[in-house]
Order: C-alpha cells, then sequence, then structure tokens
C-alpha cells in the first residue's frame, strides 16, 4: 500500500507538465484549455493503473507522448474524412458522392466570399437564388423549369403540398417504398396534407387501376422510381407514359420521383436506370431527384418540369423551410456545367468515374497499390482478388460491378481487429470484411489515397 501512495505522491503536477519545452509547440499550436485538458487526462489515467495495482512507471517521457496523443485527439475534427475502401461507391454512412475538387472550390468561393445569390446584377436589384440553376438544368434536361431544395425527400413533400394538398394522389401499391433514413412515402404524403389513394397490388398495377381510382377529389398521378429494390417474376407496372397521357386527359399532374437523378444513360456499364430526360420525355409534368445520387453532385433535390407546377412550389411557404443554401447551389452549378459535356462528365464526376472503371484498369490501380505493400509487410498476406463493388445509395441495387480489391489475411492479430485498427487510424479506412479477410476495393479508393493506406499497413504489420 504504501508503495503505491509513494508512485502518487510522485506524480508531477498539472503546472509541472504543461511549463515543459516539449509541449511549448502544442500550446502554440492549439489553445492552453485543451494541452489542460489533455495534461489533467494523462495524470488521471496513470492515477487510475497505479490505484488499480499496476505495474505503473511514472516517467515524464511517456508523460509527455500521452500528452500528445491527447492534444492530437481533442483537436481532431468529429465530422472527419475517410478512406473508402468498402467498393459501395454511394455509401450513405459515408456522406454519399465525393465531388469533383472543382465542385469543391465553387463552393468554397461561395464560402469565403459575398455573392450573387439573390441579386441581379444586369438589373442592379433582388434576384432569385434559383435563377443560376433553371437555365442550365433546362439546357441540360429539356425541362421547362427547375428549382432547388435540400434534398429530394424535401422535394417530393413540397411538390405535394404545393399541388395536391387536401387531395388525393393516386399511387401504386408497388411503389410505397421506404428508402434509408425512414423516408416513407405514404409518410411523407401525410406530412404534406395530400391523402394517398393507394392502387394495384405490390406485383401489379395497371393503367385501368390509376383510372378507376380518379375521383372527383383526386390532386394528382404521382409515380415513384423504386430504386432501391426490384420487384421480379409476375410483375406489371403501368408506363409513366401512358400514366402521363391518362393525366393529361384528366386535367392532373403527373409527378415522378425518380431518386437516383441520373442525366447520362448508363446501360453500356449495365446500370439499368432510368435518366431524368427520359422522365422528361415520356410526359412527366414534375421530376425530383437527389443531387447527391448518380448526378455525383452536393446534396440537394432537384425539381425540374412545366413552369406552371414549379412557380406554384416556388411560391408555396414550404418552399422557404427547405430552400437550398448557396454552398449548394454553387456546388450545384459546377456539377450540371461539368454534365454539359458527356465525356468530361463520365471522367470528372467521381460517381461516374468509379461507375465506368473498367476491369483492366481496376486491376492495374489494385496492382499499384499492392506493389506498395507487397514483401514488406510482418505478419499479414496480401493478395488480388476479384471481387464486386456495389453502386448503394439505393441505386440499381440488383447491380454487382466486377472490381479487383485486395485481400488481407492478417497472422498476428484478428481479421476484426485488423478492420478496428484501420478505423482508428488517422484518417479512417472502412474496409470490408469477407470470408475472414479484409478487403480492400479499390474502386472506391482514390490514387492520392494509396501512399496513406500503405502507411498504415506497414505500421501495422512492422517487420522484424
Ligand atoms: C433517395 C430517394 C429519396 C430521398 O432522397 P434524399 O435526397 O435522400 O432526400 C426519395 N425518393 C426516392 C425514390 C429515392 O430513391
Amino acid at each position: 500500500m504504501s508503495g503505491i501512495n509513494d508512485k502518487l505522491r510522485n506524480l508531477p503536477k498539472t503546472d509541472e507538465i504543461i511549463q515543459r519545452e516539449e509541449l511549448a509547440s502544442e500550446i502554440a499550436g492549439s489553445s492552453r484549455e485543451i494541452v489542460l485538458e489533455a495534461v489533467r487526462g494523462a495524470v488521471d489515467e496513470l492515477r487510475q493503473s497505479i490505484l488499480a495495482g499496476e505495474d505503473a512507471e511514472i516517467e515524464m517521457e511517456s508523460i509527455l507522448q500521452a500528452v500528445k496523443s491527447r492534444i492530437r485527439r481533442l483537436e481532431r475534427r468529429n465530422l472527419r474524412r475517410v478512406i473508402n475502401g468498402t467498393g459501395i461507391i454511394l455509401h450513405t454512412n459515408l456522406g454519399r458522392a465525393r465531388l469533383n475538387p472543382r465542385i469543391a472550390a465553387a463552393i468554397a468561393e461561395a464560402a469565403e466570399n459575398f455573392s450573387n445569390l439573390e441579386y441581379d446584377l444586369d438589373r442592379g436589384q433582388r434576384g432569385s437564388r434559383h435563377q443560376h440553376i433553371s437555365a442550365l438544368a433546362a439546357r441540360i434536361t429539356g425541362a421547362e423549369d427547375a428549382m432547388v431544395v435540400n434534398n429530394n425527400a424535401a422535394a417530393v413533400a413540397l411538390c405535394l403540398s404545393a399541388l395536391a394538398q387536401d387531395r388525393e394522389v393516386v399511387v401504386s401499391r408497388g411503389e410505397l417504398v421506404e428508402i434509408g433514413g425512414a423516408f416513407r412515402v405514404p409518410e411523407i404524403m401525410e406530412q404534406s396534407g395530400a391523402f394517398l389513394k393507394e392502387v394495384g397490388t405490390t406485383n401489379k398495377t395497371k393503367l385501368s387501376d390509376y383510372e378507376n381510382a380518379i375521383g372527383e377529389n383526386t390532386g394528382a398521378l404521382l409515380k415513384v422510381h423504386t430504386s432501391n429494390y426490384r420487384i421480379i417474376g409476375f410483375t406489371e407496372e403501368a408506363a409513366l407514359s401512358d400514366m402521363a397521357e391518362l393525366g393529361h386527359r384528366r386535367g392532373l399532374p403527373v409527378l415522378y420521383d425518380m431518386g437516383s437523378g441520373l442525366l447520362l444513360n448508363l446501360r453500356e456499364y449495365g446500370v439499368d436506370e432510368p435518366t431524368v430526360q427520359e422522365g422528361l420525355a415520356a410526359g412527366a409534368d414534375v421530376v425530383m431527384f437527389s443531387g447527391d445520387k448518380l448526378l455525383g453532385g452536393p446534396q440537394a433535390g432537384i425539381v425540374v418540369g412545366k413552369k406552371e407546377y414549379i412557380e406554384r412550389m416556388k411560391k408555396h411557404p414550404m418552399a422557404r423551410m427547405v430552400r437550398s443554401d448557396k454552398l449548394t447551389l454553387a456546388g450545384l452549378e459546377e456539377t450540371f456545367r461539368i454534365y454539359l459535356d458527356r465525356e468530361k462528365a463520365m471522367k470528372e464526376i467521381p460517381v461516374l468515374e468509379m461507375i465506368s472503371a473498367d476491369r483492366k484498369e481496376l486491376k492495374e490501380k489494385a496492382l499499384r497499390l499492392l506493389a506498395l505493400i507487397e514483401g514488406r509487410m510482418g505478419g499479414c498476406r496480401a493478395e488480388l482478388v476479384e471481387e464486386c463493388s456495389q453502386i448503394g445509395g439505393g441505386s440499381a441495387p440488383m447491380l454487382d460491378l466486377p472490381t479487383f480489391a485486395l485481400a488481407f489475411s492478417p497472422e498476428v492479430m484478428t481479421v476484426d481487429q485488423l478492420e478496428k485498427r484501420l478505423r482508428d487510424h488517422e484518417i479512417p479506412i472502412i474496409a470490408r470484411i469477407s470470408r475472414d479477410r479484409l478487403l480492400l476495393d479499390v474502386r472506391t479508393i482514390g490514387e492520392k489515397e494509396f501512399s496513406v493506406i500503405a502507411k498504415a499497413m506497414l505500421a501495422i504489420f512492422p517487420q522484424i
């Protein structure tokens, strides 16, 4: 017991530690508060281990190390960049679409400066925040008008409120979807003040089902793209073009919630998703989609379609509650500008670039990563394996994109322990585990991130 008391008495005082030369640069680069908290934490940890009877040595050197590492942790942002080794391109938990640096630069410019967000520079008077996007979106999609809100869920809610409040909206039972994050079409409808009129069955809805459901109080027909699942087998759904024809014959707007917001036909890459242009060409009056799914831009809900309906949405009180901010608008405008050229978009929109990467490219990429670590790790084998990537984000759920990954088989720890070590890394590396191996799919990893991964792996598995 007296040994413990002696040790406790020998613990250095907070002031003594703070005044150490070794912490001068930390205090200058951080703040006294943070350093103080780190010192107290480090000393307390030592005190606890002494009290627990552990064989703890009191060494200034190791205390200072502990303080520095605590400072680093305290200074670290909560929302941080991570490396996505999962092969899921639109990973909802990892922030969905990664943006092109040009898009990020446009966002930074709008953030650091004043802008003409709601100012008409030609006339020197108040303008509309929608003006920056409408003409570009119209040019790319062929729509009459466009508006942008905070996200697609908000776009759907606003659309139903503005165009069908207190009225019935006819929807197929096969399309009453739940998207991740509890976006349920029936609940959004309830919130918007429109009433759901379900028609058809889970697997079959015919045009006549819609037609028979139209009554005096019908406000709109709604089609929802079942983006995150497919009903296969004995199925039938009414074509959007037939719904549009029916709606127009009966004087009703036809609304289309597309979810993914694909602007370029990607069927040659196996992505069987409709494009926004196809939705409009089929006759939908209003098409709604996300900015940060297949479009590959910032989080947003984009609405394109007939001017009369979009005007009504812009004027609705809810528009103010879900309006998008200048950072989103700046990023989205730059995104649309890249789309003016298909070739450019396929290369410069990271989501599209990742989808279209071919096997040969991916294999060479994986080999380049392997070359940085092969034969240099102690206690872990790494090899090239063929795997499958996914688009994710509730898009193209049936599609497996053939890819290459590095598979790690650690000998000095379990695969779960390795997964955690990578997750704890300074820049967290998020991996996938399959058949007792840790996988890093190179499709979603940037070439610039290779050195970070290699350094982390070599530090975890030093050669003895
Ligand atoms: C993803 C999705 C939404 C929600 O879009 P957010 O941008 O995430 O709000 C709505 N409808 C469909 C069909 C979707 O796929």
